[in-house]
């Protein structure tokens, strides 16, 4: 009795999105309306979340659309809750619905609603149908209803308690409210035609009973209406003009137009577009609840999570967000993006914005033998090539450093250019080191390089001309902080999680790799203080946004996404 989610993969092509220019389909549908004076050129759109779980960047092509029209034609749109399931409905879910929509930048001003306030509305038009003939109280079972609603080849069976009187349906009706009959004992279904050829119109059920408190409504009411009794009508109830949905709802339209006429009130368009699919992750609140509830992420802001607040808390911008929504084409197909082009988008944003530091994640000593022991420099070092206005800032160097584990082989082959004994260096912002020496713990590991640095090389330059073939990332082990950084890969492995055999579950396919903690990394001791949110480039390594766990004496960090653009090299290629 929910929403129609057993339709939505039927009409699932494995289109991959390309981006493309703003336009799309829905906003010509309005704008025609508007040229041709429908509405009277008004354009209200609503937003209608079931506060059944996190936003996810799905919706956030449902709210661009909604928004977005709003926005663009000077109309308004509404947030619109639809809860009209008090089983699976939190204050917290709603909580976090309007932190993310605003985290976007949208706003519903002075229209926030709920289906459950048109709840003494809906129950006044059932019983206006009731009296027209148009609706019936049933006591099959849920089981039976399913049975005798037919198939799309076969049509449907008329229930035996079809015909009932007005009279009787009215008693009933009202005792149903009332609290006298068990959840399933019989449910209110409008009486349109069982041989229609779409089954929405094979008598949907308008209300079901369930003897449950609702987060507003507390027990004022133990029959609730389902989704397609409630939606047509809120829209109804609101003025909305373009009802804009995702694809599997339009099978629905013919009902909804059916109620409405029914009940002779005002009748928005509804208009209906293709689902964004995001590859090697899930779009469903119902799948992604189970993954926080059965423990596979750390809570629905867990930062593999393609929530919002997941997003968000990887370091994710609403600005990179909208671009990756407004760049997937919008058709009437359901589309699925490649995860790529998402981490695309977040890398165009963050180079422009997000200052560089430096940060060594897997910490190798190195002695500089010929460096004055309690020297200390400050180094210049730029924050934001693409950003002069950013400025500059310094960065200590002294006589013991910490560089990257991987920056250094014994025993380098032919195309590692990076420290090797023997082999020169330079350090960004720094010197040229050469490593003389190689110091091994007992078991034969790396433990300490001892190197000297040519003085003459400040800045990264030899005066004579003598070049090295790498640049390589560091810090100052006296005035480094030591942070934890989050390294993340996909959640799941498997590009589509949905699409599973026999037998399988998409849980099958969580990636039981893809978080990596890593408890003694280094940083610049510049950012101390950073709060949650902050995000920086780590130098070569990727954009990273500082963590909620962050204490005052740890920084946290996650990695938002690397610097190896997978995505751009893939269009390349393409021409
Ligand atoms: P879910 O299956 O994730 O719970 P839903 O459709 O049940 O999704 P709603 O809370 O009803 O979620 O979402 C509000 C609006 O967002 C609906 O109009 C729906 O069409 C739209 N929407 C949800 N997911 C997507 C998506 N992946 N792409 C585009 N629009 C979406
Ligand atoms: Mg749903």
């Amino acid at each position: 009795m929910g929403k129609p989610e057993e339709d939505i993969k039927d009409t699932t092509e494995a289109a991959d999105a390309a981006p493309t220019a703003g336009v799309n389909f829905i906003r010509k549908l309005i704008e025609e309306d508007i040229q041709a004076g429908r509405f009277g050129g008004r354009v209200h759109t609503r937003f209608p979340p079931e506060p059944n779980g996190y936003l996810h960047i799905g919706h956030v092509r449902a709210i661009w659309m909604d928004f977005g029209a709003a926005e663009e034609f000077g109309g308004k749109c509404n947030l619109r809750f639809d809860d009209t399931n008090p089983l699976k409905e939190e204050q917290e879910y709603i909580d976090a619905i309007m932190d993310d929509i605003r985290w976007l930048g949208y706003d519903w001003e002075d229209r926030l609603f709920f289906a459950s306030d048109y709840f003494d509305q809906l129950y006044e038009w059932a019983v206006q149908l009731i009296k027209a003939g148009k609706a019936y109280v049933d006591h099959l079972s849920a089981e039976e209803i399913r049975e005798y609603r037919g198939t799309l080849t076969e049509p449907g069976r008329e229930s035996p308690y079809r015909n009932r009187s007005v009279e009787e349906n009215l008693d009933l009706f009202e005792r149903m409210k009332n609290g006298e009959f068990q959840e399933g004992a019989c449910v209110l279904r409008a009486k349109i035609d069982m041989a229609s050829p779409n089954l929405n119109l094979r008598d949907p059920v308008m209300y079901r009973i369930l003897h449950a408190e609702h987060h507003r409504t507390g027990d004022r009411w133990c029959i609730y209406p389902t989704y397609d009794w409630a939606h047509g009508q809120s829209d109804s109830i609101e003025g909305i003009t373009h009802s804009l949905c995702s694809l599997e709802f339009a099978d629905h339209r013919p009902l909804y137009d059916w109620f409405l006429e029914q009940l002779g009130v005002y009748a928005p368009r509804q208009i209906e577009f293709g689902r964004l699919n995001v590859s090697y992750t899930l779009m469903s609140k119902r799948r992604l609840r189970r993954l926080v509830e059965e423990g596979y992420v750390n809570g629905w802001d867990d930062p593999r999570m393609t929530t919002l607040s997941g997003l968000r808390r990887r370091g994710y911008t609403p600005e990179a967000v909208k671009a990756f929504v407004e760049r997937t084409s919008v058709s009437r197909t359901n589309v699925t993006a490649e995860f790529e082009f998402l981490e695309h988008c977040l890398r165009e944003d963050l180079n422009q914005r997000a200052p560089r530091v430096m940060a060594v994640l897997q910490p190798l000593r190195v002695v500089i033998t010929n460096y004055p022991e309690g020297q200390v420099e400050a180094l210049e070092a730029v924050n934001n090539p693409e950003d002069e206005s950013a400025g500059t800032r310094t960065v200590p160097f002294s006589r013991v450093l910490y560089i990257e584990q991987d920056d250094f082989m014994e025993d380098p082959p032919k195309k590692f250019y990076r420290l090797a004994p023997g082999r020169e260096v330079r350090l960004r912002y720094g010197y040229f080191i050469r490593c003389e020496d190689v110091v091994k713990d007992d078991q034969g590991s790396v433990v300490e390089l001892r190197c000297t640095y040519d003085p003459e090389t400040r800045g990264g330059y030899a005066p004579d001309g003598r070049r090295v073939k790498a640049t390589l990332h560091w810090v100052s082990a006296g005035h480094a902080l030591e942070v934890e950084v989050r390294l993340y890969d996909q959640l799941f492995t498997k590009e589509n999680p949905d699409d599973v055999g026999e037998g399988e579950e998409f849980t099958d396919y969580v990636n039981p790799d893809s978080l990596h903690v890593l408890e003694r990394c280094y940083i610049e001791p510049s950012v101390a203080g950073a709060a949650p949110g902050a995000r920086y480039q780590f130098e070569r390594l990727g954009y990273f946004c500082v963590d909620p766990d962050s204490t005052a004496d740890k920084l946290v960090f996650n990695r938002a996404v690397t610097l190896r653009d997978t995505w751009a090299k893939v269009q390349a290629q393409q021409g």
